[in-house]
């Protein structure tokens, strides 16, 4: 590469690996299964610039932190916070912006109580309850958005315990006492008295679930912000645990890809129809999903961030840059925890095998 020792082959892989959001241990095999050369790790993470930082909770809250000041920055009000149910955040709200209103995303909510409820279904003979999952999820998320505050969203969100056991009416909250729905046709209902029954009613009755229910976000969510999360999932795996320049780069890779293919277009038939493809997923039991064809994502800004990259490699800013990131850069989170001593684990183990 000009003016660098690099050679522009081995940076171009490294570049391309991360804006493509890419593993490179996987970018490896592949080419070591097809007998190309290629550059080591080490190569890689030099030029990507990694450390080992983790992620964790303390992370999720600084960097809540950093938007809140960056916000603030650029003079932008806001009167209502949607969030996960992150308890730190949750605190800093309560705590240090009073008159803001909090809620909490459904998207999160939802993705508690299918985790809670699969988990349920795992178990031994506890099967009756997947056909109940995603109605319980679609349940929430009408209790949230349809009319009513934190205690009518929660009561009409216990409903759904009697619902499930085939009990419409005469309820025992008196906020919402009975099914808002008319005749409906035979489910398969749940037994009133069987163990999976019980299990159902402890998981949806846990006091901080219950607490989180009564915030869910009654504004209406956009399907824009869980596209985000699936695009950002692809750029930065969760299973990975990624350094803190390396999440944040990551972050707004995922980023500029998401707003350069907001609202993409739909691929129309030679009628001008527009074109529709039926899916059936999984947890739908054979019930079809109809989705748009949308275009094919654009890549234009991969150009634009390799020019901006030489262009400031040309100027040297890159240095001041790497500062910059450096000095945002946490403290690696294992650097927090009281180690156990190398020698003393060896030893440990060594006694342990005899
Ligand atoms: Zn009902």
């Amino acid at each position: 590469m000009e003016g660098t020792k690099i050679a522009a082959g081995n940076f171009l892989l490294s570049f391309a690996t991360l804006v493509a959001g890419a593993s490179i241990s996987k970018v490896q095999r592949v080419l070591r299964h097809m007998g190309v050369a290629c550059i080591s790790l080490s190569t890689f993470f030099r030029h990507q610039k990694r450390n080992e930082a983790g992620s964790s909770q303390a992370m999720e809250y600084m960097a809540f932190q950093h938007c809140m000041e960056y916000i603030n920055n650029c003079g932008i009000t806001y009167d209502t916070l949607v969030t996960d149910r992150h308890t730190s955040i949750a605190k800093h709200i309560r705590e240090n912006l009073k008159e803001v209103k909090h809620y909490f995303d459904l998207w999160h909510l939802r993705k508690k109580i299918r985790k809670v409820l699969s988990k349920i279904g795992k178990e031994n003979d506890c099967e009756e309850v997947q056909p109940w999952i995603r109605p319980c999820e679609n349940h929430l998320s009408w209790s949230a958005t349809s009319f009513g505050d934190g205690r009518v969203i929660l009561a009409k969100f216990v409903s759904f315990l009697g619902h499930i056991v085939d009990k419409h009416k005469n309820l025992d909250d008196p906020i919402f006492d009975s099914c808002a729905h008319g005749d409906i046709e035979h489910r398969e209902w749940l037994n009133d008295k069987c163990v999976v029954y019980e299990k159902v009613c402890k998981a949806l009755g846990n006091k901080r679930l219950k607490k989180g229910i009564q915030k869910a976000s009654p504004l209406s969510q956009t399907s824009c912000v869980e596209g985000f999360h699936s695009v950002l999932n692809q750029f930065a795996p969760k299973m990975i645990a990624y350094s803190y320049p390396g999440m944040y780069i990551r972050h707004i890779i995922a980023a500029v890809h998401f707003n350069h293919n907001l609202n993409r277009k739909v691929v129309t038939n030679s009628d001008d129809s527009e074109q529709l493809v039926v899916v059936y997923p999984k947890f739908k039991n054979g019930e079809a999903t109809i989705r748009d064809v949308k275009v094919a994502a654009n890549f234009c800004y991969v150009e634009e961030m390799y020019q901006t990259f030489l262009d400031a490699q040309r100027k040297g800013d890159l240095e001041e840059e790497k500062d910059k990131l450096k000095k945002m850069t946490p403290e690696p989170i294992n650097t927090m925890l009281t180690k156990q001593p190398r020698d003393e684990a060896i030893k440990k183990r060594k006694e342990k095998k005899g």
